[in-house]
């Protein structure tokens, strides 16, 4: 499989572990667009969220409440933004289904 966040998540490239079990893993972006800036991926490998069918729906939640467990542990009491970039108008640029966990500042709204 050459997709950078299996291999991540196999331990093949290095990242800094925040949050892990049996169904996700999560760690820090390698380029934060916030002082909180985390990835949390399913172990299992899905190109984006246009591609998780109805058998995907617990593990959807999963990853939710994860992110917010996170944000929870990370202090982010302020508020923070989950984002899930889905496919070439979305802004995707790694296909495997990731929701960014986006906090420690005041973010604005629309994004570009
Ligand atoms: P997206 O544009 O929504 O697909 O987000 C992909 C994210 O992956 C970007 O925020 C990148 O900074 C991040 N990223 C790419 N390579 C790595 C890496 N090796 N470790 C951690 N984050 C990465």
């Amino acid at each position: 499989m050459s997709c950078l966040f299996c291999k991540i998540i196999e331990g093949k490239i290095p990242s800094t572990a925040v949050f892990q079990d049996e169904l996700g893993y999560a760690f820090a972006d390698v380029n934060p667009q916030a002082p909180v800036h985390v990835l949390i991926v399913p172990r299992e490998h899905i190109s984006s969220l246009n591609d998780a069918g109805t058998e995907k729906q617990a593990l959807l939640g999963h990853l939710l409440w994860a992110a917010a467990e996170i944000a929870r542990q990370k202090g982010l009491t302020n508020g923070y933004r989950i984002v899930v970039n889905t496919g070439d108008d979305g802004g995707q640029s790694v296909e495997h289904l990731h929701l960014h966990l986006l906090g420690g500042r005041s973010l604005a709204w629309p994004p570009g």
